[in-house]
Formats: structure tokens, C-alpha cells, sequence
């Protein structure tokens, strides 16, 4: 999307090109992989760690921090601790940051979840993913396992990486002093949140927060005024000059462009979730109902409260991290789907576009990716 080719060319570079031979001479940073996850789904977890394991965690054993809303069984840990190389703790979720908050009339929730179930709404008639992007969006960076960490980076089951990661991205993230990561940003089915948007914009209002510049990426540009060649049509009416104020009524026209940051993907400073700001923020959201009565995900929770308390400088587009989860995927520049004739910053590609490539197209050589673009032996 434009949004983000802005972001990336004005106010964010790829912290690596091509290849490096990993420095693990560095200390590592305060940072650990998040998971959570139930114990069927143990083969989507280890195939996506076999995947972090490597192309990254080989060189740079950062440890996991395994949650679930009930107990982890022994096979679920056994089976994790063989493939991983860094440390691993396994949690469950505290109590009351999974499930109905007190202060919800749980019979009106559940109606409420029922009919989404009823206008099939995605996962919006199941009561456990109302849970998890409730949990996702305002308790999981307190749990109890994550408070000595500073950092954190997601990851679920079922997940690829498909380009090695050669550098440590924690480390750039302080170095350049940025706040949230993301690889993929795509457009939210707008049944799930259909008013996620003025709840997030009239907390931006009545918290006086003006935009630092990314709050754009999440509005929908007006449509221009219809021509009509009616020669009897009035001239436009006089714009506002600049200087005049805006006026905070006006805005109430905004609209959710449904663009988000994909949150299955995340690397980020857990010290911004934790602030007084984020959980004003999340608070605020949560109050509304629309975790229940809607089925707003994590996802646009995380990426409005960073349009109205971030600025573009704040995010990091991690452009060269080939990934896929489930039916979308990212490719760097050096990745094979890339090889197509395209735009050069179109990020996301299906599956099946895939597909295609990898049986016919040219695939960049070690040598070749190290010397052109970003991403490092794509494969
Ligand atoms: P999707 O990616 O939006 O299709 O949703 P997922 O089913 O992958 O859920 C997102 C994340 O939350 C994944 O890491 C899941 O393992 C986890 N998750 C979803 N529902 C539950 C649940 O009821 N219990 C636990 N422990 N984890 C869950
Ligand atoms: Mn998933």
C-alpha cells in the first residue's frame, strides 16, 4: 500500500543488506520469542520453530516464552524443548486477562458473539478468539514470564520464515531507536471491526493526541467531489486557509482505510504496551465492548493505538524478512516472486502466486543476494 512505501522511503531503512556472517560476539538484548498456543496445535509450533531456529535462532539462542489458557502438557513441552536452542519457559495465562471481564453482562456478550457466529463473521462466533485478541491486545506484555523482558517477537504456529536473518533485529531496533516491527500489512475484514474506528479516533480527540504522521496510514483518502458538467453548478465553496484551527468536530468524517499491521508477525518494545498511553488506550477500546460485540483482533488494536501515539520514525518495516502465515506472505527483494514484473515495493503476494514463481522463475544465488537488495539467501 502507498502508506507504507511512504513510511519506508521518508522515515525507515532496511537495517541490513544482503548477507552477513552473523556477529554473535554482541551481547544479546532483553528479548525473548512469545508464543501462545494450545497443545494440538504442537505441529504448527514446531514447524515454525524449526523455521526461527533456522534461519535466526541458531546463531543467537534468544529463549521462548510459551503461554496458553490452560496447562501446557508434557508431551507439548518435551516436544518443544528438542527443537529449540535457547532457553524455554512455559506459562499460563493469569487470571482475568482471559475470558469475560467482570464487569460485562456475559449473557449480552454472548449474544452478541452468537450473532456474528450467525452472519459468519471470521472466528466472530467463537468465544476463545474474542479471548485471545482481547489477551493479545492489552495483557499479554504484563504477564508474569515477560516482565524481565524488554523486547519481544511473535510468533505463532504455522508460521515461515524463508530468508535467513543474519543480524540481530532486537539490537538494530534499540540502535535506531525504533518501537514496533512488522513485515506485512494488509486489510482487515471490515465486518470484524465496523467501529473499531470511531472508538480509536474519538480517544485520539478527547486525549488532545494529534497526529504525528502515522495515523494517515489508517485513513481512508476522501473521495473527491463528483464533477458534473451542470454549467448552472455553484463554484466550490472556499476552503478553510491553514491557518485557521482545525476543528476536532470535523474530523468525525474519518474513515478506517481497514489497513493494519499483521500481528502474527511482531517485533516489539514491550516497555510501549506497559505505558500509561497504550493502556489509556486499550482501556478505552476494551470499555467500548467491541471486543465482544464486535470481533476487533489485535491487530488493528495494535496498529490504531500506534497511528495515534507513534510516529512513522517509531516503526520499522522489517522488508527484508521473508514470511508467510497461512495464505499471505511477504517476499524481499531478492525472493523469487519478486522476479515478477511488479511494482518494486509490493509486499505481499498469495500463496498460489507463489507457486507459480518457484516453478519457472530465476532464483537469486547466495553470491547474487548478497551483493543486490534486500533479504539474504531467499529460499
Ligand atoms: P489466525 O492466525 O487469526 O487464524 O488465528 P490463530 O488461530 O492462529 O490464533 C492466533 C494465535 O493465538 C495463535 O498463536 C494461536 O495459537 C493462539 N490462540 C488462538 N486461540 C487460542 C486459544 O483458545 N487458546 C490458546 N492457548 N491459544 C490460542
Ligand atoms: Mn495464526
Amino acid at each position: 500500500p502507498p502508506a507504507i512505501r511512504k513510511i519506508s522511503e521518508k522515515h525507515d531503512k532496511v537495517f541490513v543488506t544482503g548477507c552477513l556472517e552473523p556477529d554473535t560476539s554482541q551481547p544479546r538484548a532483553n528479548a525473548a520469542f512469545v508464543v501462545l498456543a494450545r497443545n494440538k496445535e504442537i505441529d504448527g509450533v514446531i514447524q515454525s520453530i524449526k523455521s526461527v531456529e533456522r534461519h535466526f535462532n541458531r546463531w543467537y539462542h534468544y529463549p521462548y516464552v510459551f503461554l496458553n489458557d490452560a496447562e501446557f502438557d508434557d508431551t507439548f513441552k518435551e516436544t518443544v524443548r528438542n527443537y529449540t536452542s535457547g532457553a524455554v519457559e512455559f506459562g499460563k495465562v493469569e487470571p482475568g486477562t482471559w475470558g469475560f471481564p467482570d464487569w460485562i453482562d456475559e449473557k449480552v456478550a454472548k449474544e452478541g458473539i452468537a450473532k456474528q457466529g450467525d452472519a459468519a463473521v471470521m472466528y466472530g462466533g467463537m468465544e476463545s478468539y474474542h479471548f485471545m485478541c482481547r489477551f493479545y491486545s492489552g495483557f499479554f506484555y504484563n504477564h508474569p514470564l515477560l516482565l524481565k523482558y524488554e523486547w519481544y517477537w511473535r510468533v505463532e504456529p504455522e508460521i515461515t520464515y524463508f530468508c535467513d536473518i543474519t543480524y540481530d533485529p532486537f539490537l538494530k531496533m534499540i540502535e535506531n531507536n525504533k518501537t514496533y516491527g512488522f513485515t506485512i500489512a494488509v486489510k482487515e475484514l471490515r465486518e470484524t471491526v465496523p467501529n473499531i474506528f470511531r472508538y480509536a479516533s474519538a480517544y485520539k480527540r478527547n486525549n488532545n493526541l494529534t497526529s504525528q504522521g502515522l495515523w494517515e496510514m489508517f485513513v481512508e483518502p476522501q473521495e473527491p467531489k463528483e464533477q458534473h458538467d451542470d454549467p448552472n453548478a455553484l463554484p466550490d465553496e472556499p476552503k478553510p486557509s491553514s491557518q485557521e484551527p482545525i476543528d476536532p468536530e470535523a474530523m468525525e468524517g474519518e474513515k478506517y482505510n481497514m489497513c493494519h499491521f499483521w500481528s502474527n508477525f511482531e517485533i516489539a518494545k514491550l516497555s510501549w504496551f506497559r505505558s500509561k498511553e497504550y493502556n489509556d488506550f486499550f482501556q478505552t477500546m476494551d470499555r467500548s465492548g467491541g471486543f465482544w460485540m464486535e470481533r476487533w483482533g489485535d491487530a488493528p488494536i495494535h496498529s490504531l493505538a500506534a497511528g495515534a501515539l507513534l510516529a512513522p520514525r517509531d516503526i520499522h518495516y522489517f522488508r527484508d524478512f521473508g514470511y508467510r502465515h497461512t495464505t499471505i506472505q511477504h517476499c524481499p527483494a531478492n525472493a523469487p516472486a519478486r522476479q515478477l514484473p511488479r511494482p518494486p515495493f509490493l509486499e505481499t503476494t498469495t500463496l498460489d502466486e507463489r507457486k507459480r514463481v518457484e516453478e519457472d522463475q530465476y532464483w537469486e544465488s547466495w553470491d547474487e543476494a548478497k551483493e543486490n537488495g534486500v533479504g539474504c539467501r531467499c529460499r
